[in-house]
């Protein structure tokens, strides 16, 4: 099966051109001006933007979470994620407490194979750390899952202890893999939160007004200090406010390998959300929460100037009815997290290139080759090059589109933009070299997309 995409605007995270991208089979093998080859198949990309297909490094499909499990399977968020723009996930399998990583990451394996219809990498969850454990992480990193998510949050459930994460940071240090850290200190949550239920007060924005920006901070700091003091690179999960980003900046400032992503919950969303009326404020319950509105900028300004690197969901998403309600009169027990799988590449465009806060390149950047770079997928992902997978997006930047659950894929019963206009939307989606998604339509099969083998740093 040959394919030319013809006559677009090409853009990677460092060119923009008129051309032809060529593929033949599953990769790109042509790029010209006014190529002439036969094709089976050839769409007119006149009047749009040709893009690498989007890289999402974190999502959370099928996931268990406070006895419930998140909305979107593996099917219905690759579907939903493919219409968006995004054709590659980095999605995470966890280790419960007892278990080999091992046993994880056959589970997850199970869980998107047959289903899963973009290509998909895993990063493995350490909840509980051992001679034997450690062992396990470089089989992993050989195996193609070189990245590990630990907890400085949730104790008892997930966190990890500092010697425990010093440990697992100078292990990557021989094995070449990365440490992907959620920065947020756990005990002082804890302590905040059962003061706030004992004090009755139990609606959803105390969920925000018990995990202050500062908790994030000082995590944040003491993630990139035992990094440092291990000599390895760290990568921030979902930062959210702008005192944790001074500490990123700071350590990058002083030549540090700390690497950050935001998402669009934080660049769009606000503590504000929190307020709505009655229980609708649990549609916003994530972790870290929504922060004051100013912090906006202070993330755009993050990412304009690389020390933010990259942006992704943390799409985790829970239904209002029957699985938000689980916290109804305890915020603590609401699920964390929030839909955004499918709106991701369309809302930076509209807010962050038409308003000029990022280039067009830099919306690239973020969004698809700067994430396939810190996760071992680059080149083979993440550009638009002779020899890389045909992961391709015709964008049209012209179009505006009306978020609404009610037109959107991904199987949850809310949207958290619902209602916002966004200017530039994914028209057709290829994903190595099948059209998965044709002028908004989904033409590709659940089972396609492949497991990704990622290289070490
Ligand atoms: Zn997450």
């Amino acid at each position: 099966m040959t394919l030319l995409v013809k006559g677009g605007t090409i853009v990677t995270a460092s060119d923009r051109y008129k051309g032809d991208v060529f593929v033949d089979g599953e990769r790109i093998t042509t790029i010209g001006s006014s190529l002439s080859m036969p094709a089976d198949r050839v769409i007119d990309a006149a009047g749009k933007y040709v893009l690498p297909g989007g890289i999402d490094v974190h999502t959370h499909l099928d996931m268990p979470f406070g006895g419930t499990t998140s909305a979107d399977d593996f099917e219905s968020g690759t579907i939903a994620a493919a219409h968006g723009g995004t054709t590659t996930v980095v999605d995470f399998a966890i280790q419960y407490k007892g278990q080999t990583l091992h046993h994880a990451w056959e589970t997850w394996m199970k869980k998107a194979e047959g289903k899963a219809a973009i290509d998909y990498g895993f990063h493995m969850i350490v909840t509980e750390l051992s001679d034997q454990v450690e062992q396990e992480m470089d089989a992993l990193v050989r195996e193609g899952v070189t990245s590990f998510k630990l907890f400085m949050a949730y104790p008892g459930v997930f966190m990890l202890d500092d010697a425990s994460i010093f440990r697992a940071l100078l292990r990557t240090a021989d094995n070449g893999g990365t440490i992907c850290m959620h920065a947020e200190n756990g005990g002082v949550i804890d302590v905040l939160v059962k003061r706030a239920l004992a004090q009755g007060k139990t609606a959803p924005k105390y969920h925000a007004l018990t995990r202050p920006a500062r908790a994030e901070a000082e995590a944040t700091h003491r993630a990139i200090a035992l990094a440092e003091m291990a000599g390895v690179p760290i990568y921030i999960v979902h930062l959210s406010a702008a005192e944790a980003l001074e500490m990123v900046t700071e350590a990058r400032d002083r030549g540090l390998p700390a690497y950050a992503e935001t998402c669009p919950q934080y660049l769009f969303l606000s503590y504000d959300n929190y307020e709505e009326p009655g229980f609708d404020g649990a549609k916003y319950v994530m972790s870290p929460p929504l922060r004051e509105k100013a912090t906006q900028d202070r993330l755009w300004r993050g990412l304009a100037f690389n020390d933010l690197q990259a942006i992704s969901t943390d799409h985790c998403p829970f239904c209002m009815n029957e699985q938000k309600t689980l916290g109804r009169d305890d915020f603590s027990k609401i699920p964390n997290g929030a839909p955004g799988i499918e709106t991701r590449m369309s809302l930076v465009y509209d807010g962050g290139v038409r308003t000029g806060r990022i280039s067009l390149n830099r919306f690239v950047e973020l969004t698809s080759t700067s994430p396939a770079k810190i996760f071992g997928l680059f080149p083979r992902k993440g550009t638009i090059a002779p020899g890389s997978d045909a992961d391709l997006v015709v964008f049209d930047a012209e179009r505006t589109e009306r978020l609404s659950v009610s037109t959107l894929h991904m199987k949850v019963d809310y949207n958290p933009y619902e209602g916002r206009t966004v200017t530039g939307v994914a028209e057709t989606v290829i994903s190595r070299g099948r059209v998965v998604v044709d002028k908004g339509k989904f033409t590709g099969r659940a089972g396609s997309g492949a497991f990704l083998k990622r290289s070490t740093r």
